[in-house]
């Protein structure tokens, strides 16, 4: 009997992709067994974010890094961080921002359900740029001068996320961002694989990136980190950190935290709501270092190995992505006119026992996605038999 029997919860084959709906991925052995092990001692959770921060700049080439309960917590602890700076009456304030830099500059077409997180630490978001997808003179979108144009001494952070999409290029946006004094917070939470993505947005000049532990890197679901210049991270870190200590008594690890830099600290931030544990730290800086070990090359084969299975008892389907290593390789079934449809696949597969979630994004177009990233050794056999059946 599995926990998930004794709890009378089903458990699914996931081949939509680590969607936090879907209780996100799945581990491998070597995570949970970090995470295992993390659990049997006590750590100084500061020492211990310390030597995360030094794997962090490792993988990244950023200067610091931290680890929070997922990529939306590190974008509430960057908008926090740029906001208040190493002032710790500011920190104590939030999300009250009164007196402070309380805008963050985003461009209108990047607007997402996750930018809640940036509200959420007190900022206002300032959009610029018209995505004209009416006028019929062709999708337009934000240009560098009218984030400049939008920037004012109210302007704590350049918000960016970071997508193939996204315009106009991170580079630009740093360039006017920089000219200006303010900081780019870019949102890369789902941007892995490539790999090469673990240290492009910092190259490109962001000064904080945000990157989900749960999805591609195969950490724990509840965990993401924070990447980018050390100032900002030790500003995210003594917002996060439980500082209910005597001043006087205080002694933070140096390379996470200057002390001497401080004129006091806050108890609890407003970061506390995204507490990590030891366990969480140690599991993410595990699959990071694992995902670093596999590489692209040979991630891609395993994950196209289990495409090749799906597609195997389903003739009509397609593999996209199948020659870009840098991608992650999808099954693509398209439904005729006649037979079932895409939302009643979908649905179906979901009703059945097991329950199989697959992707229904591209269902306007009677087209049904299969992901392999968390499918665990033989249920991409299973998934493939059973879509084989509903389509007979
Ligand atoms: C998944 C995602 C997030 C949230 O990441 P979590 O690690 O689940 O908190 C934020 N932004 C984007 C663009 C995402 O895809």
């Amino acid at each position: 009997m599995t926990v998930f029997d004794r709890l009378g919860v089903r458990t699914i084959i996931n081949a939509k992709g680590p969607a936090t709906r879907l209780s996100g991925g799945i581990m491998r052995p070597e995570v949970a067994a970090a995470m295992v092990e993390a659990s049997r001692a006590c750590v100084d959770i500061a020492e211990l974010q310390a030597a995360a921060s030094r794997r962090i700049a490792g993988a990244t080439g950023a200067e610091a890094g931290y680890v929070a309960s997922g990529a939306s917590a590190c974008l509430l602890l960057a908008a926090a961080a740029c906001a208040t700076g190493l002032d710790p009456g500011r920190m104590a304030r939030l999300p009250d921002t009164g007196g402070m830099k309380n805008e963050a500059v985003m461009v209108r077409s990047q607007r997402n359900f996750y930018d809640h997180a940036i509200r959420a630490a007190g900022l206002k978001i300032v959009e610029v740029g018209l995505p004209d997808r009416y006028a019929g003179a062709g999708v337009r979108d934000a240009e560098a001068w009218e984030i400049a144009d939008a920037i004012t001494e109210r302007t704590a952070a350049v918000f960016y996320v970071a997508d193939a999409q996204s315009r106009p290029s991170l580079p630009d946006v740093v360039a006017v961002a920089h000219r200006h004094g303010v900081p780019v917070i870019v949102d890369a939470a789902a941007q892995l694989p490539p790999q090469s993505n673990l240290r492009r947005f910092i190259e490109e000049g962001a000064d904080l990136v945000a990157i989900s532990g749960g999805k591609a890197l195969g950490g724990p679901q509840a965990s993401g980190m924070l990447a980018g210049k050390r100032d900002l991270v030790m500003a995210a870190a003594l917002q996060h950190l439980d500082l209910d200590v005597f001043w006087d008594m205080w002694e933070p690890p140096a390379g996470l935290i200057d002390k001497a830099r401080l004129k006091g600290a806050p108890q609890h931030g407003i970061g506390r709501s995204c507490k990590a544990g030891k366990e969480e730290i140690v599991g993410l800086l595990t699959a990071l270092e694992l995902f670093i070990t596999e590489g692209d090359a040979a991630r891609h084969a395993r994950w196209l190995g289990d495409c090749e299975e799906i597609a195997r008892a389903l003739p009509a389907a397609t593999i996209t992505g199948r020659d870009d290593t840098s991608r992650v390789p999808v099954v693509e079934i398209a439904l005729g006119p006649k037979g079932i449809g895409a939302t009643e696949l979908c649905l179906a597969l979901e009703r059945g026992t097991p329950s199989i979630a697959v992707d229904p994004f591209l269902r306007e177009k009677n087209i049904v996605l299969v992901n392999p990233m968390c499918l665990k050794p033989g249920e991409a056999a299973i998934a493939g038999k059973t879509i084989a059946r509903l389509l007979a």
